[in-house]
């Protein structure tokens, strides 16, 4: 009965609040997950009785270790490194590498966690995993960042493999990163394109593996607009972050027909009414690895403020977040609406928090959770895999028209999931939901 799974699900989170009660950010991810899943308890006893939510919320193995590297000047710096094996019920460990000073076990847990229900959701053959390390690359040089890449995996090396877990990148780790711990990898064990993905072409990469995340968002986005009889036409859209995903969904944005009018990094925002040009962007971004305020310099028609985008003050009907988590709160949420935001689709693993969500589902607005939203970059990583296995390379055009494809049945499949529990257009429960019930299933299959 219903009581009966309200219950389960109260105790179970009772339970991991117990055991971790700092990791914040885990066990937020864990929150806005079990907020939608009730009616599928209900539903399935079996799923109660086979304690499936506390097999899933307990990861099946965390592995910290020592990152030991030299600076250019001769210092021995010490950093930890990570790696969360979530979930294997239907694929190998499948997740990115983040590279940030913020990271801990709790932040790798709940990206990890998300990761599971994101890789159900492309429908391929991938369980999920995170992992990385508190290091900063910001200001570090490119020797420092072989050397510490090479660090990391003198031990990730020994957890991973085509057949178990493959790692790819994630802030802080592009394909300068993956090139050098692939050439490590190499190194210690052999050519084995299949242990990494986000590779660089000529390593086995994917084409169009670097745009897939935010070409994905914004084909979602599009998908999601056009089914209430909308669109990207004469939209303005904010797009937060100038990282890999930012960079690509103002590239195709601009191809639908809408008009991004701001982008952001850390330290703040550029404006520019004409319309972000998104090669400026990565020129500045990827090439000279500088500080998006350089924009105004190349653009002078343009504006740079200091503080989070999400404080802007400009009529937008489309928000994008691609930065990082928690990016957005209730508060910037409200000031979003006021500011006449009708969709947000996230980019960025958890950009929303839970006030935000509860936000954007009171003035119902049309939104999109990143496990859904962004889940083209690790789908496209899946077809690296696939690649990589028929040792053949497929053209951009190919894997572009299969990602488009991918991220509209995902679309599909979570309107119709959330239609199917009695919540029309909850695409937050839509995707928990669907994302759940095929690890539990294969779980179930697998035994205990
Ligand atoms: N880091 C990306 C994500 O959050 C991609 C992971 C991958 O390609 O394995 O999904």
């Amino acid at each position: 009965s219903m009581k009966e799974a309200e219950k389960y699900i109260e105790d179970t989170y009772a339970k991991i609040l117990k055991s971790d009660p700092d990791q914040m950010e885990f066990l937020q991810a864990v929150k806005e997950f079990i907020g939608s899943i009730e009616p599928v308890f209900t539903a399935h006893p079996e799923f109660i009785q086979q304690n499936i939510l506390e097999r899933m919320i307990e990861p099946e193995r965390i592995i910290q270790f020592k990152v030991s590297w030299m600076t250019d000047h001769g210092e021995v710096k010490v950093n930890r490194g990570f790696r969360v094996q979530f979930n294997s019920a239907i694929g190998p460990y499948k997740g990115g590498l983040r590279f940030h000073p913020s990271v801990n076990q709790s932040i790798i847990k709940f990206l990890g966690f998300e990761q599971v229900f994101k890789n159900s959701l492309t429908g391929l053959p991938i369980g999920g995993g995170k992992g990385g390390s508190d290091f900063d690359p910001k200001g570090k040089s490119d020797n420092e960042v072989m050397r510490f890449c090479q660090s990391f995996m003198m031990e990730l090396q020994h957890h991973i493999g085509p057949n178990l877990d493959v790692p790819a990148g994630d802030i802080g780790v592009g394909a300068r990163e993956i090139g050098y711990l692939y050439g490590q990898y190499k190194r210690l064990n052999g050519s084995e394109a299949g242990v990494l993905t986000g590779k660089p072409v000529f390593l086995g990469g994917s084409l169009g593996r670097t745009e897939a995340t935010g070409y994905g968002v914004a084909y979602f986005t599009d998908k999601m607009l056009q089914d209430t009889k909308n669109s990207f036409e004469n939209k303005k859209v904010v797009v937060s972050g100038s990282g890999n995903v930012a960079i690509y969904v103002i590239q195709k944005v601009h191809e639908l027909g809408g008009k991004v009018i701001a982008c952001s990094d850390s330290d703040g925002y550029i404006w520019d009414p004409a319309g972000i040009d998104h090669a400026t962007i990565k020129q500045i971004k990827e090439v000279e690895r500088k500080r998006i305020s350089e924009y105004v310099h190349r653009h002078p028609k343009a504006y740079y403020y200091e503080g989070s985008i999400w404080d802007i003050d400009k009529k937008y009907q489309v928000a994008l977040p691609c930065a990082t988590q928690n990016e957005i709160n209730g508060e910037k949420a409200r000031k979003m609406i006021r500011n006449g935001v009708i969709a947000v689709a996230e980019g960025a693993n958890m950009p929303s928090n839970l006030d935000a969500i509860e936000v954007y589902q009171e003035a119902k607005i049309l939104y999109a959770p990143g496990k859904a939203s962004n889940a083209g970059g690790v789908a496209v990583s899946a077809l690296e895999m696939s690649q990589n296995s028929q040792r053949l390379s497929w053209s951009f055009e190919e894997v572009d028209e299969k990602l488009k494809n991918i991220m509209e049945s995902i679309y599909i499949e979570v309107r119709d999931t959330a239609k199917m529990y009695h919540m029309p257009g909850n695409f937050v429960a839509g995707a928990n939901i669907a994302g759940f019930i095929k690890i539990a299933q294969s779980m179930i299959s697998q035994g205990l």
